[in-house]
């Protein structure tokens, strides 16, 4: 929605379900849609900062300083090669937690430090880690969406459980205008009837939606990180890029973003 910023929280505490690249390619479409977006990497791995090219280890700055007050997240912000922001990480983010948890307001942190970003973006997309600890909280805080990516495959609903009641635990405490968007299938074959039937199983047994389109495993996501720039920018037409792009674009007419 134009004149609105709106923040979405990708979340999963599962690892390797493509919460990163999400963020990266979803921020590149809704960038390539005309929209000004800032990315934010909440997770002490820092994938989000390499894969947009950034070397963390050469960074003053980031979220770390931002989430404990000492800088605003202005001035913590790159300008990434897809056009558009990265809020980074280092691996200072580590000791954030332990650092937060002394403090009162913990879980307020990041929304706090975000809303000074309001005014110059039309979406905030956070990349949250592969826990359910207070970064994940304030992430959680933060947003007016979460999206869930899932991996296609059996088993792959244990923990979104978890998560949901996680999120029922920020809707009562912290934010209760938090919404669930859905979960976004991906690392996704077309191929088998195995991942639309365990898609289907998890929207049922949680009453989630589904978000489409899923988004096709391509060993073009892989390659993509080592160049610093989004599948959007190094394989433009490929199968995954269209699939974000098409995610975006629905998000967009839904009134979402
Ligand atoms: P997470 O942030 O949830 O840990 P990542 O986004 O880092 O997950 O993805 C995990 C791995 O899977 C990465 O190597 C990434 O390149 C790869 N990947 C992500 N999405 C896809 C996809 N659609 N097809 C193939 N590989 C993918
Ligand atoms: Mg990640």
């Amino acid at each position: 929605m134009w004149g609105v910023t709106r923040t979405l929280a990708v979340a999963n505490q599962k690892g390797g379900v493509a919460k990163t690249t999400t963020v990266v390619s979803l921020g590149a479409a809704l960038n390539e849609f005309g929209r000004r977006v800032v990315v934010v990497d909440l997770d002490p791995q820092a994938c989000l900062t390499f894969s947009l090219g950034l070397d963390p280890d050469s960074l003053q700055l980031s979220v770390h300083d931002v989430l404990l007050g000492r800088v605003p997240a202005k001035t913590a912000l790159h300008p990434v090669a897809d056009g558009f922001d990265l809020l980074p990480a280092t691996i200072d983010l580590a000791g954030s937690e332990a650092l937060l948890m002394t403090r009162t307001g913990r879980e307020f942190a990041l929304r706090s430090a975000l809303a000074e970003l309001a005014a110059d973006y039309d979406v905030i997309l956070l990349d949250a880690p592969p826990a359910l600890g207070v970064l994940t909280l304030n992430a959680l805080t933060a947003a007016d969406y979460v999206l869930i990516p899932l991996q296609c495959e059996t088993l792959s609903h244990r923990g979104v459980g978890q998560l949901l009641d996680t999120v029922g635990d920020v809707q009562r405490i912290t934010n209760r205008d938090l919404r669930v968007l859905g979960v976004l299938p991906t690392l996704f074959d077309g191929r088998t009837t195995h991942s639309r039937a365990v898609i289907a199983d998890v929207a049922q047994r949680y009453g989630v939606a589904v978000l489409e389109p899923p988004i096709p495993r391509s060993i073009r996501f892989a390659e993509a990180p080592a160049a610093g720039k989004s599948v959007l920018s190094t394989a433009k037409s490929s199968s995954g890029a269209q699939a974000y792009r098409e995610l975006a674009d629905r998000l967009i007419k839904d009134g979402v973003l």
